[in-house]
């Protein structure tokens, strides 16, 4: 036995590594990532700009600017707080060092993985309510395990990853009115979907809504944010450690998210490559394609694992999902810009001949 082994909490001992698979060289169309970085013409002025952060001395602990730049880009009224994380993934870890051991966290199978991973980290208890065929949620159900398990933390992902649905609007406010959880409403995919909860945040003292610079360009830059009234923000605050934002990304994205007219066209790009890959992909009898509110598609595909590797073998990844889930005849695939999905096209037609 190693000196770790035995050293170890047991149950971080069983848990599976959250697995990233090497993407050298590859065409990348399983995290979400969105295809545009930096424009070409915008290189040399941002290279200045960050050229003048300086590195030797702590970043700015609240971040006052990178708050204002955020509030500006996503249109988020003056008399919410806001909570800065590096990565949404932060938050969502933070959220749960807000709960006491053995207490519960509901969400909801299939969704984002991080819910249930963290829960285990913090020693809380997970319960996933099982989506409908439709990837729908059951009002009747989840209100009936609200009452019996009374979670403390529930983690609603609006639209849902991965299966890229956004659930009934007023079913997920039956939910927060039935239960004094706190109701995390995670908006990773708000530029590519048609409605978010921000402005019910007023409407409802137990919600929080959770979101990210990741899906719409800026995933290697790290910063998620969390959005509720002032009380809540306050306190949830004093659970960050102290300069969690670093500089380069408080500069960086300071510089490059008040460009807001390129980010919504760029979000334009993707919404409308979502629909022609829907159409496209639609087309091959082998598949069916679920619609999407996100810049992902799910799609239930005649021999799933076997695409996968023949994408791989011409250098595009896309998602898979384990053997013996409920996903596992699935593929998951981001949506890129027009060259990239119609490589991906070309591969996926002649797959299936
Ligand atoms: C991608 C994703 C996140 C993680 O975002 P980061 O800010 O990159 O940590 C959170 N929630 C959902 C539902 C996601 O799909």
């Amino acid at each position: 036995m190693t000196f770790i082994d035995q050293w170890l909490r047991t149950d971080i001992r069983n848990i599976n590594a959250y697995h990233v698979p090497s993407a050298k060289n590859m065409l990348k169309m399983d995290a979400m990532e969105s295809p545009f970085g930096v424009p070409e013409e915008l290189k040399d002025e941002f290279l200045e700009y960050i050229s003048y952060s300086e590195v030797n001395r702590y970043p700015d602990a609240n971040a006052n600017e990178l708050q204002a730049t955020l509030r500006s880009l996503m249109d988020i009224p003056k008399d919410f707080g806001v909570l800065l994380g590096n990565g949404s993934d932060e938050l969502i870890q933070l959220l749960s060092l807000a709960c006491s051991s053995g207490e519960l966290i509901m969400s909801f199978e299939p969704s984002f993985v991080m819910y249930e991973l963290v829960s285990k980290f913090a020693q809380l208890n997970y319960h996933g309510m099982p989506l409908d065929e439709n990837f729908e949620i059951d009002l009747k159900s989840t209100l009936l395990a609200i009452q019996s398990k009374k979670p403390k933390l529930i983690f609603i992902a609006y639209p849902n990853n991965p299966t890229g649905n956004s659930f009934d609007y007023d079913v997920i406010k039956e939910i927060i009115r039935s239960t004094d959880a706190l109701v995390v409403l995670d908006e990773a995919y708000y530029a590519y979907s048609e409605k978010s909860f921000l402005a019910e945040i007023k409407n409802f003292s137990n919600l929080v809504v959770l979101r990210t610079i990741s899906k719409i360009g800026f995933a290697g830059l790290r910063l998620g944010l969390l959005v509720g009234s002032q009380e809540t923000i306050e306190q949830l605050n004093k659970l960050r450690l102290p300069y969690n934002i670093n500089i380069l990304t408080q500069v960086s994205a300071n510089f490059l998210l008040k460009d807001r007219q390129r980010i919504v066209s760029n979000a334009k790009i993707i919404i409308n490559e979502r629909r022609r890959l829907y159409d496209e992909l639609s087309l091959i009898q082998s598949l069916t394609v679920y619609p999407s509110q996100a810049n992902f598609l799910l799609i239930k595909a005649e021999n799933a694992k076997l695409l996968l590797e023949s994408l791989k073998d011409s250098r595009i990844l896309i998602k898979g999902f384990a053997i013996s889930t409920q996903l596992e005849n699935f593929v998951r695939i981001s949506v890129g810009e027009a060259k990239e999905n119609n490589v991906l096209l070309e591969c996926i037609k002649e797959f299936y001949g």
